[in-house]
């Protein structure tokens, strides 16, 4: 095996671009058709897998990428697409040249920035960029119309800049309470109305405004953690307009199994005792792999059964407890489905006590991703092997 798939230890996140495809679609179904969507690919598309989530997000007819920082965006250009690419977060102005070299576009934010930044472009280069505005999300942004004001004319006058975009970020578009919402996007309408030229791209929708509110639609939308098949809260699932399709799942295979004696104790600390004759199997899979400790005790699936993790989870391994005796080289499910059982990112991100969006964020670089279209295995990425 191995060779030909590109690593050597039986643990995998599999990517279904089928799903991402689907969300994809799905939500520009919602939009208007002189509506761009930008699909968010930061954070290695949250931990999807940048170059093949942008292609097939592109495909399935994405207008543009939007990632956090400029490595990331340096990233992308690996692939042959020829899309806009937009950095949201904060870049230094001495790599404003970087940018505008490789026709990536970047978040402005003070006039300070503009200011250094021009220095940094040469007599031939012309740096695309988007003001962001903070309209309550107190993170990044220009807060008052005069602010807004002097970027503006300061970009008009200057032929190293163009005013390509304007936008915000809300702090509560997941909640259904929309009061905070209203307040931010009624700041923003101000902003944009302030505006004698309008750029070419005004948005304000992450995924959870993209789903449910066609007001905050302006004239393009950020889509971020649904296009991954995930709701952006709990609340929301109630007001979802399509079933998302989840497209990471985990898997790893049984490399150990053995029958152990009522009082034998398994993994560090000896903290687990069987109470009576057991099966335990040995996984390839541990914190290291972004499988953290405090996943002790969570379930995963065999031949479609609930199973739970025994003992401690070390640095590259776990045990699990079955019910029966299976062979060596059963695939064990972390994440997805198998038969009619399911283990959502959803219960996974409640053992953790955290968001859908950390857990596939964090499973590390160790792990390889397999992509999947239409049934077949189309790429495998291994970091570890290049
Ligand atoms: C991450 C991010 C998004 C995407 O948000 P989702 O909730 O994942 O859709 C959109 N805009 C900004 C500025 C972001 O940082």
């Amino acid at each position: 095996m191995g060779t030909d798939r590109g690593f050597y230890r039986d643990t995998w996140a599999e990517i279904n671009l089928d799903h991402i495809d689907y969300n994809v679609k799905e939500a520009l179904k919602l939009l208007p058709a002189s509506e761009q969507l930008f699909a968010v690919v930061k954070a290695n598309a949250y931990g999807h897998g940048d170059v093949p989530v942008a292609e097939a997000a592109v495909r399935a007819g994405a207008h543009g990428l939007t990632v956090a920082f400029l490595d990331e965006a340096l990233s992308l250009t690996k692939s042959k697409m020829k899309v806009p690419i937009l950095v949201l977060g904060a870049s230094r102005p001495a790599d404003a040249a970087l940018a505008a070299e490789h026709n990536i576009s970047l978040t402005v934010y003070q006039l300070e920035w503009l200011q250094e930044a021009e220095k940094h472009l040469s007599s031939d280069q012309v740096l695309k960029v988007h003001i962001k505005c903070d309209t309550g999300m107190g993170r990044l942004g220009v807060k008052t119309v005069e602010g807004l004001q002097g970027m503006v004319s300061f970009i008009h006058q200057s032929p190293r800049f163009t005013f390509e975009g304007i936008f915000t970020h809300f702090a509560t578009a997941d909640e259904l309470d929309t009061t905070y919402f209203d307040q931010q996007l009624a700041c923003f309408n101000a902003m944009v109305e302030s505006l004698e030229e309008k750029p070419p791209y005004i948005h304000c929708a992450n995924s959870a405004t993209t789903l449910r509110c066609e007001k905050a639609y302006f004239n393009t939308v950020r889509l971020g953690i649904s296009m991954y098949g995930l709701s952006p809260s709990k609340e929301m699932k109630t007001v979802l307009p399509f079933s998302l399709k989840q497209a990471f799942s985990l898997h790893t295979k049984i490399v150990h199994i053995k029958k152990i004696q009522k009082g034998e104790k398994v993994s560090y600390g000896a903290t687990y005792e069987a109470q009576e004759e057991e099966w335990i199997a040995t996984l390839p899979i541990g914190y290291a792999d972004g499988w953290i400790r405090k996943l002790q005790g969570q379930h995963m699936l065999v031949e479609g059964e609930r199973v739970p993790i025994v003992g401690r989870i070390c640095m590259d391994q776990c045990m699990i407890r079955l019910s029966s005796e299976k062979p060596l080289g059963t695939i064990v499910t972390l994440i997805g489905k198998q038969g009619n059982e399911e283990i959502s990112m959803d219960e996974i991100a409640d053992q953790l006590e955290t968001i859908n969006y950390e857990v596939p964020c964090v499973i590390t670089a160790r792990v390889p991703r397999v992509y999947r279209q239409q049934g077949k295995v189309v790429q495998v990425i291994n970091p570890l092997l290049g």
